[in-house]
């Protein structure tokens, strides 16, 4: 096998992050706690919204919030086969119906035109997904949705650090789902986190986070806490460590950094690849902040001497990983096993994921390393 001399991700894990862990297992007290109220208070102070309730994973902080808003069978829920799996998943767990409509050409982000065509009286909610962190339109979203009591559940996984049209995503919409998995901008290794203006949705999602008990083991364990609690209901196990929650401040800290060095990264690949004709580069509008999780091209596959799999293969050579995101979700066998769509039903997102390569991008690549992918994709690309 090829040395790896380049690779897909890097955590950036530094001295601060290792000495936040080491002073929570020193304390003696691992699970949710102290920490973990510290990171929402920190989330809340960085994006705006009033409330943020962290998790073990964007996935579980969705299916919260999907549950929070009681969504059960019956109940339809739009989104995009653009994404990673868990976005459907999540709907699919709380009984209700996924309903999918192709993206827009560039960003791969929902079209809000086949949205709008999607509602139907059982339209429960829309959950955006803003790939690459690149924001959809959210306007457009919102103003479909509000109207028709239609709730809107952004996909944030990518987009922590993204402005909207000067508004930070968990401010935007009625919730929106961060990761901190461990590729992810920003890490707590496994973790998630929901953002939302919604005092009650936060309530119920807090409950339901931790059996659907009365009171969170903090209180029960904590000085002047009681044995006593009460099941409110059938919740589930979805809260985050206090282990995980101090990597994630001492991360946060550095987010505003990390996007810097993301968005040099991204300027030198624009700079690099601007004249480069078998290559599609990312598209994305000034009018907002991309924190570049990820640098996704195309490949032109229709006029490319070479084809997106072998551009892969001969970057592995070389010692350049690379991803793809993502295969669309109807090629799964799950999905088929729905047997609600057939290939060719998203002929714009089928074919961006036929094109697309997720180039080298974390905060401490260099700019000769970056210099490196672009010339093995000119040279790869011109044999
Ligand atoms: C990573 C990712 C998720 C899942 O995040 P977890 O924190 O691992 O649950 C969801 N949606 C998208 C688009 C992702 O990239």
């Amino acid at each position: 096998m090829t040395e790896q001399r380049i690779p897909f991700v890097k955590v950036q894990l530094d001295d601060d992050d290792i000495a936040a862990v080491e002073g929570v297992l020193r304390s003696g007290w691992l699970t949710t706690a102290s920490q973990v109220k510290a990171l929402e208070e920190e989330l809340c102070a960085y994006t705006g919204a009033r409330f943020v309730n962290a998790v073990n994973s964007a996935t579980a902080a969705m299916h919260l919030c999907l549950a929070a808003w009681d969504l059960g069978p019956g109940d339809e829920v739009i989104t995009t086969p653009y994404t990673f799996t868990a976005t459907a998943n999540v709907v699919l767990h709380c009984g209700a119906t996924p309903v999918l409509v192709d993206v827009v050409d560039g960003t791969a982000n929902i079209d809000p035109r086949l949205v709008e065509a999607a509602i139907t009286p059982k339209t429960k909610a829309i959950i955006p997904v803003h790939i690459a962190g690149e924001p959809c339109d959210m306007d457009a979203l919102m103003a479909m949705a509000r109207p028709r009591g239609i709730k809107v559940l952004e996909d944030a996984a990518h987009a922590i650090g993204t402005l909207y049209r000067g508004r930070a995503i968990g401010t935007v919409s009625d919730a929106a789902a961060f990761s901190f998995y461990a590729n992810k901008t920003m890490t707590t290794g496994e973790g998630g986190a929901l953002a939302t203006n919604d005092a009650e949705l936060s309530a119920r999602v807090r409950r339901l986070t931790l059996h659907g008990m009365s009171r969170d083991a903090y209180n029960r364990y904590g000085a002047g806490g009681s044995w006593r609690y009460d099941i409110e209901e059938f919740g589930f196990k979805d809260n985050l460590t206090d282990i995980a929650a101090a990597l994630g401040r001492a991360q946060l800290v550095k987010l505003e950094r990390f996007i810097e060095e993301r968005t040099r990264v991204a300027q030198r690949y624009f700079a690099n690849l601007r004249d480069e004709e078998h290559i599609l580069l990312p598209v994305f509008s000034e009018e907002n902040r991309q924190p570049w999780h990820l640098f996704m091209i195309r490949i032109k596959n229709e006029t490319s001497p070479v084809q997106r799999d072998d551009v892969i293969n001969q970057l592995a050579e070389r010692g350049i990983a690379t991803s793809v995101h993502f295969i669309p979700l109807h090629y799964h066998t799950a999905y088929q096993k729905l047997g609600r769509w057939a290939k060719g039903d998203f002929p714009v997102a089928e074919r961006f994921f036929e094109g697309e390569i997720s180039l080298p991008m974390y905060p401490a690549m260099t700019n000769e390393e970056v210099d490196e992918v672009c010339q093995a994709l000119r040279e790869i690309l011109h044999p």
